[in-house]
């Protein structure tokens, strides 16, 4: 007998939702059906914040997932997906800051700041961003930084959407969705459920059946549309990098028309070097000093230049299974390294 069986037997709600999960998990079907009974079952109207936050979660895959009119998502389902998953992403991450202490959620502790207050929902919550640091710092969990990297690009697709309606495709958006999915995923198994008391947990379990097939599907499509570009990027290796706005290997610098010379081949942005040079700087802000580099040796400008660009040649070139790559200072504008490159002290000539 398991833990969750020898609970169940004692608790009537936890043996309905392990016979639901367990069933669930034998019999997950091809299109990814999983039988959720009504996250309200037994609890009047209240929607606990993981079950709406999973809520969320599940609906983003069905808005980005195969769809019967018509194979792909059309332009509401995207926006659905965009503005669910970051709503999924603020209220996952304060549901584990809830699970700390209620306090950590509000933004500020005032003197008036009481819990009867908070249970009213009288106050002003933090935002993702905050909710992370606090994460990070307070309750001391270790949260993949990469995470970071994939919120913010899904917090730009949500202000454009609000400001100028939607503008991004699904090529923009897909990626970006699959890695704040994968994200929440491993948040959500390793930081936030081993929190949850028994029942809320085993019903979340019956939910991610469902979230991590739909998540496999959009990475299947991600990667399959990639496989298509094979042959467009070949023998550019040595000018190709890491998108900023998709994380694709498919951002060609030196092609398209000027000024617009530095193209994403999977998401379509074009940017001019200046542009993706400030911007790599911004998403890689983390590990580049303000201003490592000088102009560029060969067009002597020094606003198109990036330092510690890897390339899609570096990273082929690395050793198998080693997650340190060659890097070089880079100028997007030649679509060159900006300086000779230092020899390695190994390297042959
Ligand atoms: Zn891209
Ligand atoms: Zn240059």
């Amino acid at each position: 007998m398991t833990d969750d069986e020898g609970a169940a037997a004692e608790d009537p709600d936890l043996k309905f939702w392990t016979t639901i999960r367990d069933a669930n998990s034998r019999f997950v079907r091809e299109d990814g059906y999983v039988w959720r009974p009504s996250a309200t079952y037994n609890a009047g109207l209240e929607l606990p914040p993981v079950d709406n936050g999973l809520d969320y979660l599940v609906t983003v895959v069905d808005h980005l997932g195969p769809h019967e009119d018509d194979d792909a998502p059309n332009a509401l389902h995207l926006k659905y997906a965009l503005l669910h998953l970051d709503a999924a992403a603020e209220v996952l991450l304060k549901a584990r800051l809830e699970l700390a202490h209620w306090s950590l959620v509000v933004e500020r502790i005032l003197p008036g700041t009481t819990y009867s207050k908070y249970k009213a929902g009288d106050f002003k919550s933090v935002g993702t961003e905050e909710a992370l640091r606090r994460l990070r710092q307070m309750v001391e969990l270790d949260i993949p930084k990469e995470g970071d990297t994939a919120l913010e690009a899904l917090g730009k697709l949500r202000n454009q959407l609000q400001h100028y309606g939607l503008v991004a495709t699904r090529e923009e958006i897909e990626p970006v969705a699959a890695q704040v999915l994968d994200f929440l995923v491993t948040f959500l198994d390793d930081r936030l459920l081993p929190a949850l008391p028994p029942v809320a947990r085993v019903r979340a379990e019956n939910d991610m059946l469902h979230v991590r097939h739909g998540l496999n599907q959009i990475q299947g499509f991600v990667d399959e549309r990639m496989g298509r570009l094979d042959n467009e990027l070949k023998g550019r290796e040595e000018r190709t990098v890491r998108c900023t706005r998709c994380f694709q290997d498919a951002l060609v610098a030196g092609d398209g028309e000027a000024p617009t010379t530095v193209r994403c081949h999977f998401c379509r942005t074009a940017f001019t070097p200046e542009d993706i040079a400030a911007e790599w700087a911004s998403v890689h802000r983390a590990w580049i000093g303000s201003r490592d580099h000088g102009p560029c040796d060969s067009c002597g400008s020094d606003a198109t230049v990036a330092c510690r660009v890897v390339r899609v040649s570096d990273v082929r070139a690395a050793q198998d299974g080693s997650h340190t790559y060659n890097h070089v200072t880079f100028c997007f504008a030649c679509a060159l390294p900006a300086t000779p490159a230092v020899p390695a002290p190994r390297s042959t000539p």
